[in-house]
């Protein structure tokens, strides 16, 4: 097997999902290869070696400066050509979906998006998330070359135990100057510090907090924690918060170290959406509430009285 992991970066910035998507990458294959698209990615080199990249390709042409899927997509599927890689790898993040799609559409072939499990051999064995997480689907893979990402949040990012040999290779492909069909020409930052994407803490309120003011105690509490607010679909329903702090299968996709589920039932469309926290707390006056069954800690009370004790207790603490 001869492996390309095609990195996820914006202007050479790379995300936690792009490092975990190689960490699963190594996992089916030691001997993987990295490869970063725009030379603004280079600088990548010595942390995907880290991250066990046998070897670096990175793909320079003015046309791939910024993120252009389609441009990516025909860059990488030269570079298939030239290594003559029989799998390509990438995280089933907005862009890796996108810059795969593009690639299997001009090799026509194949592509098994957002995978949690693979068995690879002649043809893979692949367990993959579809409809935001609430289905499990199997799929059998049999092509030439094989095409997938993985889901996010499915490994945990981590540093190989032997970094790679991280064996710079430049590959400068043959572009026309319509290759780019869109490409990002701005960035608007909308959010500033901790958002709910990568927030460490996410304190979430549903309908048992009952109104826009009510959200008060909860983001005071998310203040004190250095986290981030997010709610239910109810809650957006109700106008309460914007769409932006939803989360769930319709709303962001969310795994900090610890999630609060306040006045939330756990339904599946939101389960989805933060399944993956490492630690799930549940306020709830129901006991058998699926966020309470399934949580970790569970606090059985009124939120409104709840979550102000706890605020009351954390100042307390902290003089
Ligand atoms: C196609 C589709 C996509 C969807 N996408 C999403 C999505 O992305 N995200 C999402 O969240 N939902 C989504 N939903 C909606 C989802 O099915 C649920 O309806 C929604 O998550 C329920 O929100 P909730 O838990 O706030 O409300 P409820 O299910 O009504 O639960 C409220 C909970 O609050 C508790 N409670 C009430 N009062 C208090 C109190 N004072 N103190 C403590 N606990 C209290 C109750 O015991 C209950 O457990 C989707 C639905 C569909 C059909």
């Amino acid at each position: 097997m001869s492996t390309l992991y095609v990195v996820d970066h914006d202007r050479g910035e790379i995300t936690d999902a792009a490092l975990e998507g190689l960490t699963s990458a190594r996992a089916l294959d030691p001997g993987a290869a990295a490869v970063t698209v725009g030379g603004d990615g280079d600088g990548l080199a010595g942390m995907l070696a880290e991250y066990g990249a046998t070897t670096v390709h990175q793909i320079h042409h003015d046309e791939l400066a910024d993120y252009a899927p389609a441009a990516w997509g025909d860059a990488v599927v030269q570079l298939i050509e030239a290594t003559s890689a029989t799998a390509v790898l990438s995280v089933g993040s907005e862009r890796g979906n996108e810059v795969m799609a593009h690639v299997a559409a001009v090799l026509d072939l194949p592509v098994v998006a957002n995978c949690i499990e693979i068995a690879t051999g002649d043809a893979w064995e692949m367990t993959r998330v579809r409809w935001g997480g609430s289905l499990h689907e199997r799929a059998r893979l049999e092509a030439p070359i094989k095409l997938a990402t993985f889901a996010l949040h499915t490994t945990e990012a981590a540093p190989a135990d032997t970094p790679g040999a991280g064996a710079v290779a430049e590959f400068v492909p043959e572009l026309g100057l319509d290759a780019a069909v869109t490409r990002i020409v701005d960035r608007v930052t909308t959010e500033e510090g901790v958002t709910l994407a990568t927030a460490p803490v996410v304190i979430a309120g549903g309908r048992g907090v009952g109104s826009e003011e009510g959200f008060a105690p909860i983001d005071e509490l998310a203040e004190l924690l250095g986290g981030a607010v997010g709610c239910s679909r109810v809650v957006t329903n109700n106008g309460w918060r914007n769409h932006k702090f939803q989360v769930g299968q319709t709303g962001t996709v969310i795994a900090p170290e610890v999630y609060i589920g306040c006045g939330i039932s756990g339904a599946i469309q939101h389960w989805v959406g933060m399944m993956a926290s490492k630690n799930v707390i549940a306020i709830n006056t129901d006991p058998a509430a699926p966020m309470v069954t399934k949580a970790d800690y569970a606090v059985i009370g009124d939120l409104h009285e709840v979550v102000p004790a706890v605020v009351d207790e954390i100042k307390r603490r902290r003089g």
